[in-house]
């Protein structure tokens, strides 16, 4: 007869132990799983993205019911386990079940701090632990409008990120004076706050709550210095105490986790116990890497083979808060140790490295963490730095003028982690991409669990697909039909496009065997934007293939109306304009008129029937569209340069005209923006644009792939160049490879980061391709600066565009393209 394990916990530690079971003992243990939750096992650390609605629920499953049965496993869920009798060997259960065991196996994680103040067991006052919590903060959302979260801590700013994302004001109050001071030092701290701050969390640091008030339900948090903060949520994020009680009520040796030995045996060797419910030589831990070490070692404990046993784990932390990066492992206070520091404020990056004797004894990046992994293994090993100390600030590339990111990667070694919530470390993904034939982002995740979590390490497993398989990985989308239509790929679609000959969509779809009739709505832009692309002049481009606000040039608003933005060359108007401007929101009742951040005045809540009239009117004082709608050139946003400002050293207004007078009305995969600043202070922010230029005193120099939004990136530096023409060859020519090369709503920022800096470089800087590119934008261009607006104010262009869409797949339902 089989021997039973029963496991009472069914979160990442037990289910973890279980699968390194099944994988070195398979059928040795009649398994049995208890969970007080009433789902299958999932990705506890992914609750934050569920909260900020970047994942849903079922996208976070680890093990669905079918794993469990797959695997011959009795599970119950919404039963927790509510006494063990060690002496029996027998578990009992909240609903009265008794199972009998061989072997026990704790894995209950850890329950959330409640604060002991006044009114903390009200209503609408919830822990950050679970998915129940997870839908009362979600429904919070829906009817109340302030949020407290209570604990700036790696939880409470997840928190008060997801709620701030649904609208809600929340406040953070934290009782220390920087945020996540257990991982971040003063200044990253303050880098950290503010940025929050930026996007609207207020965050009271120094702020002890009194109590919690309400009638009946959370109304308010009262702090004890007399202020008081509305509150229709509190969320306390205070900390974790491991979960004991049952093993204690049990007799099993307790004190602040339930304790275990190297092996991971508590005090009865029956039971194991594995996760955040353990204390082990007097350590607890509340992260998920020390887990998969864990789990590893009760696995070969429960299979009789032994191993190593377990001997801690150091942890690095990273917040899963979209768009900030931030990264620390080890300590930032220890006596006696050196600091090495760099601050970039204008990229926002700040990185402190303590030494202690020739060692690094913590890290802490803020802003730019791509080297993270290569600290934390020196750390992890103790490795000397003597010898490179004075480069270490600058990472693994340190001294390379090409710098590569995909080579820092390259030199981690084998036992690098990669991928910290699901412990995999470099030499398993680069043996799965060996040995396995592991060819996409999807197959490494599939056979080693790699970014199958919260995908922070996606990028790092596509650098280690290239760096292993060299020119044969195309990168991820590649392997990718480009829509259910077909089962080409963009790349496919393009070289194909141009290898045949092929000039229409209906001749793309014909040659290529579309199994629809008149493809979809994500296939068909992206194929006119392909066609427009091979075949300037040639092609005609199909306005029904576009979206919206392409088809109507302005951008629809939530309300139905649109808004219609003229061009400014580079940011400048004159009383004309600005008259113009003035009477056509008189004249056509334009409720609001607003500046906006690429330096244009955008005329918001303009009626579909009026855009016609309203164009002719800003065409006649010889204005022009400013595409503020287009998956083309937006915006190329100045400063006042060495023409007014005492700093400048470039005329960087004349330098964005000009660029914006060549540029104007071209067709790219994505929205496209640029940037002159007149002098390193940057103020015109170009190095986080598309294509930014920043004059320096012996020319400008060219930045490319910057983003702002969402998830921001700082540019690359290209090359440097001394004439205002060499600015305007650099930037076509890189326009132009673009153009050609990104996949249809590819932006520059990941493009660049699937292809690399380097053949962009190779190409731009080699002057005959560059010369040919720039060529053959300029080609493109004589066909596209035509003004939208006078076509169609002249009459020149049917009303067709004012129409409803053209149905495609499916004559029944009509088809709207989303907006941007
Ligand atoms: C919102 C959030 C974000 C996080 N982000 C990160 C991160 O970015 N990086 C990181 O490393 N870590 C993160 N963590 C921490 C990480 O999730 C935990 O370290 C990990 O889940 C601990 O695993 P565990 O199995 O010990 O506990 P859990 O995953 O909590 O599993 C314990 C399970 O046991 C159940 N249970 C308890 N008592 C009983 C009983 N008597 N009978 C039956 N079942 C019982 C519980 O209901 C629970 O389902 C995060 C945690 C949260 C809550
Ligand atoms: S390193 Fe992360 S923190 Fe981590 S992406 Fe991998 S699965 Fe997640
Ligand atoms: S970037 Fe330089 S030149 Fe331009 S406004 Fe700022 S300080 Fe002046």
């Amino acid at each position: 007869m089989k021997e039973r394990l029963v496991v009472v916990g069914n979160g990442m530690a037990g289910i973890r132990a279980v699968e390194d079971l099944l994988a070195s003992a398979p059928g040795r243990y009649d398994i049995t799983v208890f969970g007080a939750e009433p789902h299958p096992n999932y990705n506890r650390i992914m609750l934050s993205p569920v909260l900020a609605g970047e994942k849903t629920f079922d996208q976070i499953i680890l093990n669905g019911h079918d794993w469990y049965e797959a695997n011959g496993i009795t599970l119950y869920t919404g039963d927790g386990v509510t006494a063990i009798d060690p002496a029996a060997r027998i578990v009992t259960s909240a609903s009265g079940r008794t199972v009998a065991y061989d072997k026990l196996l704790l894995a209950v994680g850890s329950t959330p701090v409640v604060l002991p103040v006044p009114g903390a067991g009200l209503p609408g006052v919830i822990g950050f632990r679970d998915l129940a919590d997870v839908d009362a903060m979600m429904d919070a959302t829906r009817t109340g409008r302030n949020a407290v979260v209570i604990g700036a801590g790696l939880l409470g700013l997840e928190a008060a990120n997801g709620l701030a994302a649904h609208g809600m004001t929340v406040t953070v109050l934290h009782l220390m004076g920087t945020i996540m001071e257990r991982q971040l030092d003063e200044a990253a701290g303050a880098l950290l706050q503010g940025e929050l701050e930026g996007r609207g969390i207020s965050i009271i640091t120094r702020a002890q709550t009194a109590a919690i008030e309400g009638d009946g339900r959370v109304q308010r948090v009262r702090l004890n210095d007399g202020r008081v903060i509305d509150a229709d949520l509190v969320v306390m994020a205070v900390g974790i105490r491991p979960a004991t009680a049952l093993a204690k009520a049990a007799g099993l040796e307790v004190n602040r986790g339930i304790v275990v030995n190297d092996r991971m045996v508590t005090s009865d060797p029956n039971i194991l116990a594995v996760g955040e419910c353990v204390e082990h030589r007097g350590q607890t831990y509340g992260l998920v890497a020390p887990l998969w070490d864990m789990a590893k070692v009760v696995a070969g404990e429960l299979a009789g083979i032994g191993g190593a046993g377990y001997h801690g784990t150091v942890t690095a932390t990273r917040l899963k808060v979209t768009g900030i990066e931030v990264f620390s492992a080890g300590t930032f206070n220890e006596p006696g140790a050196d600091d090495i520091v760099f601050r970039d404020a204008a990229r926002g990056v700040y990185k402190r490295i303590l030494i202690k004797d020739n060692r690094i004894a913590g890290v802490v990046l803020y802003g730019d963490t791509a080297d993270g992994p290569w600290y934390f293994q020196m750390l992890k090993d103790g490795e000397s730095v003597e010898t490179i100390r004075d480069t270490l600030i600058f990472g693994p590339n340190a001294g390379a003028v090409d710098a590569d990111p995909a080579a820092a990667v390259a030199a981690l070694p084998d036992s690098a982690e990669i991928c910290g919530c699901n412990g995999v470390c470099k030499g398993t993904i680069v043996a799965a991409i060996r040995d396995k034939g592991c060819t996409s982002v999807d197959d490494v995740r599939t056979h080693t669990k790699a970014s199958a979590s919260c995908g922070n390490c996606t990028g790092l497993v596509e650098k280690l697909l290239a760096s292993t398989l060299g020119a044969s990985y195309a990168g991820e989308s590649a392997s990718r039909p480009m829509c259910k239509c077909t089962h080409h790929t963009h790349d496919d679609v393009r070289r194909l496009i141009v290898a045949g000959n092929l000039k229409s969509i209906p001749a793309v779809m014909q040659a290529l065997e579309w199994t629809t009739a008149e493809g979809c709505a994500s296939c068909r832009p992206a194929l006119n934007y392909y066609l427009m692309c091979a075949w300037p002049g040639d092609y005609r481009d199909d306005a029904q293939s576009r979206y919206i606000n392409e088809r109507v040039h302005a951008n629809i608003q939530k309300d139905g109306t649109y808004s219609v933005v003229p061009r400014m060359w580079g940011g400048l108007t004159n009383p004309a304009e600005l008259r113009a401007i003035a009477d056509v929101a008189e004249r056509y009742a334009i409720p609001t008129v607003k500046v906006t951040g690429g330096q244009r005045i955008d005329l918001l809540g303009a009626r579909k029937e009026d855009l016609p009239a309203i164009w002719a009117d800003l065409n006649a004082a010889g204005m022009v569209s400013g595409h503020a709608y287009a998956k083309g050139l937006r915006t190329v946003k100045t400063c006042v340069g060495s023409e007014w400002c005492r700093f400048g050293t470039q005329a960087s207004m004349d330098m964005g005209v000009r660029l914006e007078r060549m540029t104007w009305g071209t067709w790219t995969p994505h929205k496209f923006k640029m940037a002159v600043s007149g002098c390193p202070r940057n103020c015109a922010e170009a190095t986080i644009k598309d294509f930014g230029v920043v004059a320096v005193d012996s020319g400008w120099e060219l930045h490319v792939g910057g983003n702002g939004g969402m998830k921001v990136r700082a540019c690359d530096l290209l090359c440097k160049v001394e004439t205002m023409e060499e600015v305007e060859e650099y930037c076509g020519a890189f326009i132009q490879m673009y153009r050609e090369d990104a996949r249809y709503l590819e932006r520059t920022a990941p493009w660049i980061e699937r292809i690399g800096l380097e053949p962009i470089r190779a190409r731009i800087l080699n002057e005959a391709d560059r010369k040919a590119l720039h060529r053959r934008f300029l080609h493109s261009q004589s066909f596209e600066q035509t003004d939208p607006w006078a076509e169609r104010a002249s009459g020149r262009v049917d009303a067709h565009e004012f129409a409803p869409l053209a149905t495609f797949d499916a004559p029944a339902t009509p088809t709207t393209l989303a907006a941007e």
